[in-house]
């Protein structure tokens, strides 16, 4: 049994007390013990990380962007390393495993070239010749980044890279469920220059590290990315002492087809955006809403492909879809599917376990039609391979249903009519759209959505804002 320590704190691998087992869920075969760390542990992180606050946040910009660039190195140089964690403790098969250490080196990168610009203070212009006055940006302090484990060491750099660049010192708690990519990735930082104390990491549950990392009175902001039962706690702790807080919550996201959409096209993308990563994506686009007239060939069509996903272990190389990253997981995707059946929707394929994998969290790709506007399969976020597939009739309908939802975090639009999509794609309640293309991520373009998916956005400038206060300094002439 590989036991790891699962805290690191001003440049110190230590084992806390609590005992994290992880697992293989293509498998179901313990791939390590994890010695995470509790509330103790967090208490010491943050007074660490306070003390190196006073260096780190008045080094210059170039400093930070050098250590940047040297943690994406670092990242590439131990990229297989990085792929074989991702396939083993998240199940994520090979060439989803490279897309993600791709985007946390582009992440690394981008936040290296602003973290080189991050400006000298500028000027203010006054409407008296009695004042001068100039703007500042300034690291807001020590931040918690409290990540999930669907993307582990991607939603991790979304928040990470942006932070040391802004001049902030950080306490990160991965997920309990996949921490292993967050532990590499500490080992690579250690080796990236870093001073002591700037970068902490505690493992552990959400009770034990992310509750009393949420409401320490030193953390003065918390980036979490999760669950929205979780943010809402998160919130209500990080209000006891009005810290900033930015959340990357849930998704119900759409993917619109127009009768002029290219069908292959149509389907391909569909199928990404419900099975990439098992669906267990905030964007998966688990609504698919299709004009009438292609409904009847791309439902066949659909069927035909979803049937055709090679479903199976990561490292085969032939596998397009994984497992479910737990047993937990499993179950609530099996108990939304069996609500959803009782619902009254209609099971187009899949819906079960794959015949041939007896062992290991496996779910079929599945696609349900005829799905009740009200139930929870259409309402609410299901985290598995799940797709619903309705028609419309008009623009205005296709818009009022991807719009009806709670969430608002990203939309698909398929159209040979530029000018429509374009009009479809300013209608939509979405933080990001895409037009005729899969679910790239450029880290120049800002990441969260509308209503209950987010506060705040990641990535691009704002992702590095989100780490900064403002200060005016206005002096008598
Ligand atoms: P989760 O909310 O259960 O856990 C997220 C993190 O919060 C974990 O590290 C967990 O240990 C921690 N946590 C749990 N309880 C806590 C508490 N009381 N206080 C502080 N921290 C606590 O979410 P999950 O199951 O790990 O991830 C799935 C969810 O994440 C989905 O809802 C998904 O939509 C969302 N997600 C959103 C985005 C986005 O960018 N919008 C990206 C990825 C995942």
């Amino acid at each position: 049994m590989i036991k790891l320590p699962g805290v690191y704190i001003e440049g110190v691998w230590q084992h806390g007390p609590q005992v994290l087992t992880v697992i293989n869920p293509s498998n179901e075969q313990v791939l390590a013990e994890v010695a995470g760390g509790d509330a103790a542990a967090v208490e010491r992180a943050t007074l660490v990380a306070r003390a190196a606050f006073v260096q780190w946040s008045t080094s210059s910009g170039p400093t930070r962007a050098a250590i940047l660039r040297a943690i994406a190195e670092g990242v590439e140089a131990r990229r297989e390393r990085l792929v074989q964690l991702q396939a083993s403790n998240n199940g994520k098969p090979l060439a989803e495993a490279h897309i993600d250490v791709d985007d946390v080196v582009a992440t690394f990168r981008y936040y290296a070239e602003l973290a080189d610009n991050l400006g000298r203070d500028r000027s203010v212009a006054l409407p008296s010749e009695d004042f001068v006055a100039r703007v500042r940006r300034e690291p807001c302090g020590v931040v918690g980044l409290i990540v999930p484990w669907n993307f582990p060491m991607v939603t991790t750099a979304w928040k990470l890279a942006p932070a040391l660049a802004a001049g902030c010192c950080v306490v990160l708690k991965p997920s309990e469920i996949t921490p292993l990519a967050e532990l590499e990735l500490a080992a690579i930082i250690a080796e990236a220059g870093l001073p002591d104390g700037v970068f902490n990491l505690v493992c552990g549950t959400g009770q034990a590290v992310g509750a009393p990392l949420a409401a320490d009175p030193r953390i003065a902001k918390i980036s979490f990315t999760g669950s929205n039962a979780v943010g809402v706690q998160v919130m209500q702790r990080a209000a006891q002492t009005i810290k900033g807080v930015s959340l990357e919550l849930g998704g119900k996201s759409s993917l619109l087809v127009l009768d002029d959409a290219d069908l292959e096209l149509a389907v391909e993308l569909a199928c990404l955006g419900g099975f990439f990563n098992a669906g267990q994506m905030c964007s998966a686009t688990s609504r698919v809403l299709v004009a009438q007239a292609l409904y009847p060939a791309f439902i066949d069509a659909l069927k035909a492909r979803a049937e055709a996903i090679r479903v199976g272990e990561p490292f085969s190389g032939e596998s397009e879809m994984g497992p479910l990253v737990n047993q937990a997981q499993y179950q609530r995707v099996q108990a939304h599917i069996a609500a959803g059946l009782q619902a009254g929707a209609q099971l187009l394929c899949g819906g079960s376990r794959p015949a041939e994998l007896p062992c290991g969290y496996f779910v079929s790709p599945t696609v349900f039609t005829e799905v009740p506007l009200d139930s929870a399969l259409w309402r609410e976020e299901i985290f598995g391979p799940v797709l619903c597939v309705r028609a419309f009739a008009t623009e205005a309908e296709a818009l009022a249903l991807a719009n009806d939802t709670e969430f608002g975090l990203v939309a698909s639009v398929l159209s040979r009519d530029l000018q429509a999509a374009e009009r479809i794609a300013n209608a939509l309640q979405a933080g990001l759209v895409w037009i005729n293309a899969p679910q790239v991520i450029f880290p120049q373009t800002a990441w969260g959505g509308y209503k209950q998916s987010s506060l705040g956005r990641e990535l691009g400038p704002w992702g590095l804002s989100a780490f900064q206060e403002i200060k005016h300094v206005v002096r008598a002439v």
